[in-house]
Parts: structure tokens; C-alpha cells; sequence
């Protein structure tokens, strides 16, 4: 597809425009782009600020949270007036003053198994920004069955992680088949997270995300990325597609009716 830019256009991405790797037709691969971010907090703040300011024309942006003041120490999207109002609706007020080139649709939800389909539907890519392990999960499997690419990242206290789930690749269950038993792990809310963590991982999910749009680049397809952020070390560890995976390997399920996400994400194969 061919996308002409007008004069505002070829001056805002014009650092893009004069970079063989993007140029005009890479522009236009952004500006006709679909993402979907799930989570407006502190991965999605920094992922949604950059994806609004690259120009992807369509961004889907799912919460159902509002935003709280202890939330602004790294959700940076949101400001100390917003605090109250949904984070979707915050964050689409922030992509709107942004760039007017993107069509922003905030989905005020939790994302379930009722909903999932129909927020994934017709996405390029989607950006895993969530906090919890039901939400990634879910989302491992339903991008699996429909074929879309995924870009994992979490975060606890100083660490980070990320990787990029294809569709013709290992999926995040041939890592972790399982989430762990629910109050085994602890959340960000009673870990707490230095307030700069998430910027730098959700800058990694924006730049694969950006990556897989423009087919440029390696991106982290079977590979997981850690970020210490005290040592400030970065490593990178393979993975394989795992034959036996409840969901990408043989014999797996076909299905999200098949799983229970509200416990732990376990396969039900009676
Ligand atoms: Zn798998």
C-alpha cells in the first residue's frame, strides 16, 4: 500500500524520511499500521508515547484502571490533573495533543476471554504492557491462534524483561508453560519499581513493535532479554519452540476456551 504524506507530514517524520531502514515507505507502513497496547501504566506510558510520536495511525489503548497519584512517579503519559479519570482516556488525550496523525480509540476494559478477540481483531502487532500473568497469558494464546505478533515485557523492582513472540515462533508458554500460583509472586503495587525501569522496557516493546511493522531489524523472536538496571547489565538468553508447549507444540490446544485464566492460566485438557 502507498500512502502520499503531505508537506506536515514529510516535515514531522522527516529524521525517518532521510533513513534508507524507514523513508517514505516505511513512514507509510507506520502510518497505516494497527497496534493495540494493553496496559496504559508504566510499560504502556513510554510504549504509547512512542508509538504516537513514530506516526502508527491506529492505536488501540486498553485499561480499565484510572489513574492514581502514585502512579505519576512513572506512568509518564499521565499527568497530576488526570489523576481520577480512566488511564485509556488519559492516554488518549495524550496521543491526541500529540500527533493529530494518529486515530486513537481508548477501550476502557479488562481484557478477558469475552473481549479479547474482538480488541486483537485486525491488529499488526500487540504490545504486552500488562501487570499480571491472566492478561499475558491470555494474550500469548489468542495472538497464537490468530497469527499476530507480540511483544512481551515486565518489569519487578530494578529488572526487566522482554522478548518477541511470531507467530512461526517459540510462544511465551514454551518459556513458562504455566503462571505461577496466584499470591506466589508479588505485584508491582506491593514491590514497588524504580520510577525509570519501566521507561526503559517499554522503549524496547515500541522499538520491536516498530521493527516488526517496518521488517527491519532482528527482533527478540526466541530470545529473553534482561535489563538490571543497578548493574546495568543487559543479556540476552535462547529459547526454543518446545514440542511438548500446551499451546504452540503438537498435540496443543486450539483454543482459549480451553484454558482458565483466572487462577493460573492452566490447560484444561478434560
Ligand atoms: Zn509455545
Amino acid at each position: 500500500m502507498t500512502l502520499s504524506l503531505d508537506a506536515t507530514q514529510l516535515d514531522r517524520y522527516s529524521r525517518h524520511i532521510i533513513m534508507d531502514e524507514v523513508g517514505p515507505e516505511g513512514q507509510g507502513r507506520l502510518l497505516s499500521a494497527r497496534v493495540v497496547v494493553v496496559g496504559a501504566g508504566g510499560l504502556g506510558a513510554p510504549a504509547i508515547q512512542y508509538l504516537a510520536a513514530v506516526g502508527v495511525g491506529e492505536l488501540v489503548v486498553v485499561d480499565d484502571d484510572a489513574v492514581e497519584r502514585s502512579n505519576l512517579q512513572r506512568q509518564v503519559i499521565h499527568r497530576d490533573d488526570d489523576v481520577g479519570t480512566p488511564k485509556a482516556e488519559s492516554a488518549a488525550a495524550f496521543v491526541r495533543g500529540l500527533n493529530p496523525d494518529v486515530s486513537v480509540e481508548p477501550v476502557e476494559a479488562r481484557v478477558d476471554k469475552s473481549n479479547v478477540h474482538e480488541i486483537v481483531a485486525d491488529a499488526d502487532v500487540v504490545v504486552d504492557a500488562s501487570d499480571n500473568f491472566p492478561t499475558r497469558y491470555l494474550l500469548n494464546d489468542v495472538c497464537r491462534f490468530e497469527g499476530i505478533p507480540l511483544v512481551h515485557g515486565a518489569i519487578y523492582k530494578f529488572e526487566g524483561q522482554a522478548t518477541t513472540l511470531v507467530p512461526e515462533g517459540p510462544c511465551y508458554r514454551c518459556l513458562f508453560p504455566e503462571a505461577p500460583e496466584p499470591g506466589t509472586v508479588p505485584d508491582c503495587a506491593t514491590t514497588g519499581v524504580l520510577g525509570v525501569l519501566p521507561g526503559t522496557v517499554g522503549c524496547i516493546q515500541a522499538t520491536e513493535a516498530m521493527k516488526l511493522l517496518l521488517d527491519e531489524g532482528e527482533v527478540l523472536d526466541g530470545r529473553l532479554l534482561f535489563y538490571d538496571a543497578m548493574d546495568m547489565t543487559f543479556e540476552t538468553v535462547p529459547y526454543r519452540k518446545n514440542p511438548d508447549c500446551p499451546v504452540c507444540g503438537e498435540g496443543g490446544v486450539d483454543s482459549i476456551e480451553d484454558i482458565d485464566y483466572v487462577e493460573s492460566c492452566a490447560i484444561s485438557l478434560d
